[in-house]
């Protein structure tokens, strides 16, 4: 991974500022924009159409239009074969894409290559499978042949967040194209623009006009309008447990089904027998890789009480480490997405100091920058576990420790709130390990492994992490319809 800086001339090529909609930029009907900020030094990056429901209407009718037409008429194999090209052209498109998302969301340029290497993988993954998802046959007895068929869904919404704004886009665009679908994207108002570019990109390498589509804009005026759209028949949501929510109750007024991966505040529980160097190592990227603006990330450090003390002077050491600054040059750790999510940071950090909650490293903004939405790795210990330093999700780059004595007293802690996205465990006694994976409620338990599973692997929350799973087979099983055919012989 090259750790070299870079400058935005380095960016060839113009911003995209407008739709992608039937294989065209398009300005919003009514015109308007709104700005989309460079984090890392504050100033406008550029504006962006401003979307509401007339561009949402103009995009789901072009989905819709080549879900009926040029879409259909292409095999499961060639829908396939269109998905790889896309994924090579990505590839040889990677800088761009990446230094866009750096400039975009403040990440380090390193990250967002990353990204853009994961968003390739996703794609050709779903592409293997394109002609692979088959229906089975049901044996009713001598006199009929039953099956099922496995048809798309038809017009699919794809509502995504700022944290990772094209690995969200691939996510569930790619399985809902290789299943069939088309799709609607609406991107995250702070991170709109890589999703543009993705849509355009996809036109270049040859999809039909209207099979991906994207409406830039705000989450009340174009979010909802597509969600609610009498024509979208899928769902697929990323964010906020309160916006969840929002777009459920949307969702259910047209009895539209929803996958929704909401909120985390994961729990890493290291016992006392784990390889502390592993867990202290692992911890690092979990809660501080994308400025800890991750919704799997290892925020919550539930440590045994006779490691506690050695495990938190390792991550320390760790978090010394780490270089803090604007994402091109291509450091560890980059700023927030917004000046929203950073005050939002920063009155925890107050809150908790508030309530004697000890940092032991970070805490705040880095001395030396002075702009940009920065804040050091900050790890805390001394929480009270009834604080909304312990319970709430911050997505920042804050790993809140808290110790427990017995292992009852862990689990105990790890299920205590109401999210249940992941749970990780650090021992070396694998019976042990297994035991708690039983235990915790998750929709993922990571052993001795932060970040475990790739595209392969189904990912999902549980309680107010969220309905359904995304990724790996299940995740294309979503944007497909079993239909079933009886035949009396
Ligand atoms: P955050 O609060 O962290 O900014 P959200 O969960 O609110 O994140 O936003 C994630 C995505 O959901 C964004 O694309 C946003 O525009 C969109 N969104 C927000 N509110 C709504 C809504 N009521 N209907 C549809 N989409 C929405």
């Amino acid at each position: 991974m090259s750790d070299r800086r870079y400058s935005r001339a380095d960016l060839k090529g113009p911003l995209p500022d407008a739709h992608f909609i039937y294989g065209a930029y398009r300005h919003a009907a009514a015109r308007e924009t709104f700005a989309t900020v460079d984090p890392s030094t504050e100033e406008t990056l550029t504006s962006v159409a401003r979307g509401r429901a007339a561009d949402i209407d103009l995009a789901v009718e072009a989905a819709h239009g080549a879900q009926r037409g040029d879409w259909r008429q292409i095999t499961p194999a060639e829908r396939g074969r269109l998905m790889f090209k896309l994924a090579d052209a990505l590839e040889a498109d990677a800088e761009r894409f990446a230094l866009m998302e750096t400039l975009d969301v403040g990440k380090p340029v390193k990250e967002s290559l990353g990204d853009v290497r994961g968003v390739c993988a996703t794609i050709r993954y779903n592409a293997g499978a394109a002609d692979k998802m088959e229906g089975t046959t049901i044996p009713l007895g001598p006199s009929f042949i039953d099956f099922t068929m496995l048809e798309p869904v038809g017009v699919t919404a794809h509502i995504v967040p700022w944290n990772y704004p094209l690995g969200m886009v691939a996510r569930s665009v790619a399985p809902a194209l290789a299943a069939g679908c088309t799709a609607v994207v609406k991107p995250a108002e702070q991170s709109p623009l890589t999703a543009l570019a993705f849509a355009e990109l996809c036109h270049k390498v040859g999809f039909p006009k209207g099979v991906v589509n994207v409406v830039a804009g705000y989450g009340e005026e174009a979010g909802a309008a597509l969600v609610a759209h009498p024509k979208v028949r899928g769902i697929t949501f990323t964010g906020s447990v309160a916006t969840g929510r929002k777009i459920y109750m949307n969702a259910a007024q047209g009895l539209k089904p929803a996958v929704l991966e909401l909120g985390g505040k994961n729990p890493m529980i290291v016992l006392d027998d784990a390889d502390l160097e592993r867990a202290a190592f692992d911890a690092i990227d979990g809660a501080f890789g994308n400025s800890g603006q991750v919704c799997s990330s290892s925020s919550r450090l539930l440590l045994q009480h006779n490691i506690a003390e050695e495990f938190l002077e390792r991550l320390a050491e760790n978090a010394r480490k780490l270089g803090v600054g604007p994402g091109l040059d291509n450091l560890d750790l980059g700023p927030l997405v917004s000046k929203e999510q950073y005050d939002k940071v920063q009155s925890y950090l107050a809150s908790g100091r508030a309530a004697g909650a000890r940092m032991r490293h970070g805490g705040g903004r880095p001395a030396a920058l002075a702009r940009g939405y920065f804040i050091e790795p900050t790890i805390i210990d001394h929480v009270d576990a009834g604080s909304a330093l312990a319970r709430e999700e911050i997505f920042g780059p804050v790993a809140v420790a808290q110790v427990f004595d017995k292992v009852e007293e862990a689990v105990e802690l790890a299920n205590g709130l109401g999210y249940g996205l992941v749970s990780g465990v650090y021992s070396r006694d694998i019976s042990r390990a297994f035991k708690l994976a039983r235990d915790l409620e998750a929709g993922s338990v990571w052993i001795n492994g932060w970040f475990i599973g790739g595209v392969q692997a189904p990912t999902g929350g549980i309680k107010d992490s969220g309905i359904g799973r995304e990724r790996g087979l299940p995740g294309i099983r979503n944007y497909l319809s079993i239909k079933n055919v009886g035949i009396r012989l």
